[in-house]
């Protein structure tokens, strides 16, 4: 599956606020966000100053834009996420941030195996991790409750797992999961829920863009 390979921080100046696309970068003040607070671009500083009153459109574009990004998705996946939300009971919204958070490179950086979205898609996509014993090599696997997540026996002699081992409890873990550093495993609990998710987002603007 293509995904986004430019300049990651540029999404997150175009956005205007911390996407956390990588890792403990994000929070020092190396980060971009906190060095230039304006779009990408040769006129962005100037087009911050100018611009007025965003349209309802503009607005929910921005949203769905953003939300995209956090998760590393394409335009064309993300549409086939939306409409796995709208056929499932309850709020769109909400569903919809409950499937992208279900995805297993999502997983695996919320278990704290990864330092970000990005880089746990790529620990998935190198074969590192077994679900419920069988390994698992799609980032787009979508977890289920009760689901064991392991680092497979031939990955964990590797430095970067023994380190990982030593930070996974120093790293805030959601509730729908729970982990051992130990044996560098991981269970989902419960579907992941609105509530789980701590950055910023308007879900709501994301379904009035697809519903216009
Ligand atoms: Fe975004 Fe992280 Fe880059 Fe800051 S360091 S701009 S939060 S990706």
């Amino acid at each position: 599956m293509a995904r986004y390979t430019g300049p990651v921080c540029k999404l997150c100046r175009r956005e205007g606020q911390k996407l956390f696309l990588k890792g403990s970068r994000c929070m020092s003040p190396k980060c971009a966000i906190e060095k230039r607070n304006y779009p990408p671009g040769q006129h962005g500083r100037e087009n911050t100053f100018r611009r007025g009153r965003a349209s309802d459109f503009a607005l929910q574009l921005r949203e769905k834009q953003k939300v995209r990004r956090i998760y590393g998705i394409l335009e064309r996946q993300f549409r086939r996420y939306f409409r796995q939300a709208l056929g499932r009971s309850g709020l769109t919204g909400e569903n919809l941030l409950s499937v992208l958070e279900s995805r297993l490179d999502n997983t695996v950086y919320r278990m704290g195996f990864a330092e970000s979205r990005a880089q746990g898609r790529q620990l998935v996509q190198h074969g590192h991790f077994e679900v419920n014993g069988r390994r698992t090599n799609i980032p787009s696997y979508s977890v289920r409750p009760g689901d064991k997540v392991v680092v497979r026996e031939g990955s964990r002699k590797r430095t970067y797992f023994k380190d990982v081992r030593d930070l996974m409890g120093e790293r805030l873990i959601p509730e729908w999961v729970s982990i051992n550093p130990q044996s560098l495993s991981g269970e989902v609990l419960r579907p992941p829920k609105r509530s789980d998710i701590e950055i910023t987002i308007n879900e709501q603007l994301v379904v009035e863009y697809y519903s216009r």
